[in-house]
């Protein structure tokens, strides 16, 4: 017997099985509405390119070599990324107070601003997340100790916001708490605050003296606009919070793979912002020692040169746009088809994901009877929309809902 005999069988992951559910299956027409992940309108995953001319110049330069990053990553790498989520011209670079270190992707700089919390933030405070929210948040602060309790989020009278659920909840959370905000393009409703709602929100923060942890998976590619959806984060930190925000180069380089991300501190001083990137480099070194350099390099090599960065705006363009066009028409038809129920919200939400509302019993004869594959909870990614498809797609809903 193995010393392992008696420990619990995991169950495997819902989204990565889902999509080898869909692979299994050897139906024409079938449709992967699970993943997470661009795919242009072929239903292929796209490399942007912009992503290949940075990388093409990388393979080309004979200077580089592959020895280790420095333990917090590479330095123009980072500088560019507070730049880019921040605002060039935000007070807090300019006062020195903020920080960052290159992390293994989004997931990384969640964990590393975690664990970093559950080292020097105070004791036994709770991690409050929106209900639903990105299913590793949880996992990911319960990994490194915290207890985490939801707040109020998706109302699914109207799939859109509760925020009064939302502002109650976080004003009944005790004092300090840390609350998980979604900077942009909300993971898995696609529902975000309005500026007014986030005005809101910030106050609660602040007089219950909660501590904001961004997590920025989404920026550019969620409205097409990095500084639009950079707003929230733009906001707090003008109105003086010390805060995290987790950056995830994923989605708006389509760089999946590479693992290229980065954790951004904003302290109130530049001595506090000396004193938590000293920690921030203990904990990365006994994690990871150092970050991986190839996708770090492209992301750097595109933030630094005004040309590619001016191109890189443009393959932004195009992926959000497309996903615009597949929300668009997947509402026409829709509404052609006088499906029962209403569907703004298809238009409304923004970013990868719809909840459109779907019941589970839906969601499983849309798998069952048409090989359309998504969550449970009704969510689908605009990504596994074409136009080849979306009518495919449409008809089924129609069906299901009737
Ligand atoms: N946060 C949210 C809300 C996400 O949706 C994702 C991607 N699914 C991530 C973080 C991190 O992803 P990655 O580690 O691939 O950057």
């Amino acid at each position: 017997n193995s010393l392992f005999q008696e420990i619990p069988l995991a169950p495997p992951d819902v989204i990565f099985n889902l999509t080898a559910t869909y692979k299994a299956d050897t139906f024409a027409q079938k449709v992967n509405l699970g993943v997470g992940a661009y795919r242009d309108d072929g239903g292929k995953p796209w490399v942007l390119p912009v992503v290949k001319k940075a990388e093409q110049a990388i393979v080309n330069d004979l200077s580089l070599d592959h020895e280790y990053l420095p333990i917090l990553g590479l330095a123009p790498f980072r500088e560019a990324s507070i730049r880019l989520i921040l605002g060039s011209d935000s007070s807090a670079i300019k006062e020195a107070r903020v920080t960052a270190a290159q992390t293994i992707s989004g997931t990384g700089a969640n964990h590393l601003g975690a664990l970093f919390l559950s080292r020097f933030y105070l004791k036994g405070v709770p991690v409050y997340v929106s209900n639903p929210t990105w299913a590793n948040h949880k996992p990911i602060f319960n990994n490194v100790g915290f207890e985490t309790r939801d707040y109020a989020y998706f109302n699914p009278k109207n799939n859109g916001l509760d925020i009064d659920g939302l502002l109650a909840d976080l004003k009944a959370a005790p004092e300090n708490s840390i609350i998980l905000l979604h900077a942009c393009a909300h993971n898995p409703t696609g529902v975000d605050p309005t500026k007014d709602q986030w005005k809101a929100i910030a106050d609660v923060i602040e007089s219950k003296k909660h501590f904001p942890f961004f997590d920025c998976a989404y920026q550019g590619f969620a409205s097409g606009d990095l500084d639009r959806d950079a707003w929230a984060v733009r906001y707090f930190v003008e109105r003086g919070f010390e805060l995290l925000v987790c950056q995830s180069y994923a989605k708006n380089f389509g760089l999946y793979g590479q693992r290229a991300g980065c954790l951004t501190f904003v302290l109130k001083n530049a001595d506090a912002a000396a004193r938590v990137s000293s920690q921030l480099a203990k904990l990365q070194r006994a994690e990871i020692s150092n970050p991986p350099a190839h996708g770090a390099r492209i992301v750097n090599k595109v933030l630094n040169d005004p040309d590619l960065y001016a191109e890189w705006t443009e393959n932004l363009k195009t992926m959000s746009g497309r996903i615009g066009n597949m929300r668009k028409a997947l509402y026409d038809k829709l509404i052609q088809h006088k499906t029962p129920g209403t569907w703004e919200h298809i238009i409304n939400q923004i970013g990868m994901f719809s909840f459109t509302g779907l019941k589970a019993s839906q969601v499983k004869v849309l798998k069952e009877k048409y090989h359309i594959y998504l969550t449970d909870n009704g969510r689908i990614s605009m990504a596994g929309l074409s136009t080849s498809n979306v009518e495919y797609f449409a008809d089924a809903v129609n069906y299901v809902v009737r």
